[in-house]
C-alpha cells in the first residue's frame, strides 16, 4: 500500500471509498436508502443478529466451507502451495447465499413481508428465491428477457421455489435493465419490500453491507490457513464480477500487508471494446446504477456492450471498493480470457475432481499462470466462488474435443 496507515473506516458516512461509491440515485430512492443504512447500522452492532446470521449460515447454508489443499494441482503446476476456499459446496452452489441470507434476515428485522431481486444468469435470483421460501416471504425476481431465455433452467428453479419471475423487455434485456426495473419496484413498494441486491455494487449501503455479509468466507479462510500452515498466505485470488466474492475474501486480510491480493476480471474474447468485461482494463471513471466507479462506457457516457463466457462476470461496472483498493495499491487486478477460463475449468475438473463455475474458472486461470512462478514455500488461496454444474452445457459448446 502506498499509504502506511491501516485500511479502516471505509466507506464513510456518505458511502464513499475515497472518490468511489456514494449514492447516485433519484431523489425518490434517497429516503429508503438512508432508512436501510440506519437499519443496517443497528443490526451490524447487534450480537443477536450476528448470532442468528451465524446460525443460518451454519445450519442452512453449510458453513464453514473447507479450505482444501489442492495437492495434485499444486504438484502439477510445480510452484506455490494452492488452497481452494470451497464456496462451491454451499447450498445453491455458490457464495451468493451468504449475502442473500444476511439480507433476508435484515428484511425480517424491518418487518418487510416481500423481497425483490435482480438477476443476470439467475444465480442471485435462485439464492434469493431460496431464502425467501425458507422464511415464507413473497419474492419477485427481475430478469432481462434475453437472460431468461438463455437461463431457462434457473427461471424454472426460481418458480419451483415459489418466486415470481418478471422478465424485462427494455434496452438490451439483460442485467442492467433488470436492476433498473427492480429499483422502480422498490420505490413504489418500499413500505412492504426489501430489495436484495446481489453484489458489492449499487448505492450505499449495499457495497458495504454485501461486503460485510460475504466477509464470513475470508474470516474463515484466515483462521483456517493459520491453523493449517501457522502463517498467513502470500497471495489471495478471486474472480471479480460486481466483486462480492473477491471483497469477501480480501477484506479480512486487508491490513495484513504481506498478503498480496489479485482480482481477476473477465477478459472475454480480447480486450477490444465490446468483447470483454474488464473494467480496469478498458473502463473509465463513471456512474452506473447508484455508484461511482470504473465503468465500461464510450465518450458520451453510453454504457458499452460487455462479453464474457461466464454470465456472472458480465457487467459494465465494478464494485466501488475494488476501485479504491486498486488506487491505494492494496489490491491488483488482471483479467483472464474466455479461453483461459475454459482451460481452468477443464484443468480443475480433471486434476482435482472439482468442476468450478466458469466465473471461478477465471481465478483458476490466473492460478495456472501464477503458481509456477512462485517458490514452493509460498502459499496461495483461491476463492472457488461456485460450482460448475450450471455451466456444463455452455462449456460443452466451447470444449469440442471431449466429443
Ligand atoms: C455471481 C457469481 C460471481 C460474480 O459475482 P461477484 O459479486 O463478483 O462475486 C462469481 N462466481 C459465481 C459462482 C457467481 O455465481
Amino acid at each position: 500500500m502506498k499509504r502506511q496507515t491501516p485500511y479502516r473506516g471505509y466507506p464513510n458516512r456518505t458511502g464513499h471509498f475515497g472518490p468511489y461509491g456514494g449514492m447516485f440515485v433519484p431523489e425518490t430512492l434517497m429516503t429508503p436508502l438512508h432508512h436501510l443504512a440506519e437499519e443496517y447500522d443497528r443490526v451490524r452492532r447487534d450480537p443477536a443478529f450476528q448470532k442468528e446470521f451465524d446460525y443460518y449460515l451454519r445450519e442452512y447454508a453449510g458453513r464453514p466451507t473447507p479450505l482444501y489443499f489442492a495437492e495434485r494441482l499444486t504438484r502439477e503446476l510445480g510452484g506455490a502451495k494452492i488452497y481452494l476456499k470451497r464456496e462451491d459446496l454451499l447450498h445453491t452452489g455458490a457464495h451468493k447465499i451468504n449475502n442473500a441470507l444476511g439480507q433476508v434476515l435484515l428484511a425480517r428485522r424491518m418487518k418487510k413481508p416481500r423481497v425483490i431481486a435482480e438477476t443476470g444468469a439467475g444465480q442471485h435470483g435462485v439464492a434469493t428465491a431460496t431464502v425467501a421460501a425458507m422464511f415464507g416471504l413473497e419474492c419477485v425476481v427481475y430478469m432481462g428477457a434475453v437472460d431468461a431465455e438463455r437461463q431457462a433452467l434457473n427461471v424454472y428453479r426460481m418458480k419451483l421455489l415459489g418466486a415470481e419471475v418478471r422478465t424485462v423487455k427494455s434496452g438490451q434485456q439483460t442485467l442492467k435493465e433488470a436492476i433498473s426495473e427492480a429499483m422502480r419496484d422498490w420505490v413504489t413498494n418500499v413500505r412492504t419490500t426489501h430489495y436484495i441486491l446481489g453484489s458489492a455494487l449499487g448505492s450505499h449501503p449495499y457495497p458495504m453491507m454485501v461486503r460485510d455479509f460475504q466477509s464470513v468466507l475470508g474470516k474463515e479462510a484466515r483462521q483456517q490457513i493459520l491453523k493449517k500452515e501457522g502463517r498467513l498466505p502470500d497471495l489471495l485470488t478471486a474472480c471479480v464480477g460486481g466483486g462480492s466474492n473477491a471483497i469477501g475474501l480480501f477484506y479480512p486480510f486487508v491490513n495484513d500487508r504481506s498478503v498480496r491480493m489479485v482480482g481477476v476480471e473477465a477478459g472475454g474474447m480480447n480486450l477490444k471494446k465490446g468483447k470483454h468485461a474488464a473494467r480496469f482494463a478498458g473502463g473509465v471513471l463513471g456512474v452506473l446504477q447508484g455508484t461511482r466507479t470504473f465503468v465500461l462506457q464510450d465518450q458520451d457516457g453510453q454504457i458499452a456492450l460487455t462479453h464474457s463466457v461466464s454470465a456472472g462476470l458480465d457487467y459494465a461496472a465494478v464494485g466501488p471498493e475494488h476501485s479504491w483498493l486498486r488506487e491505494l495499491g492494496r489490491a491488483e487486478y488482471t483479467s483472464a480470457t474466455d479461453q483461459e477460463a475454459l482451460n481452468g475449468f477443464q484443468t480443475l475438473s480433471r486434476i482435482e475432481g472439482i468442476i468450478p463455475a466458469l466465473e471461478s474458472s477465471h481465478a483458476i486461470a490466473y492460478t495456472i499462470a501464477q503458481a509456477p512462478k512462485m517458490k514452493k514455500s509460498k502459499i496461495m488461496i483461491v476463492n472457488l466462488s461456485g460450482r460448475g454444474d450450471k455451466d456444463v452445457v455452455e462449456a460443452s459448446k466451447h470444449i469440442k474435443q471431449l466429443g
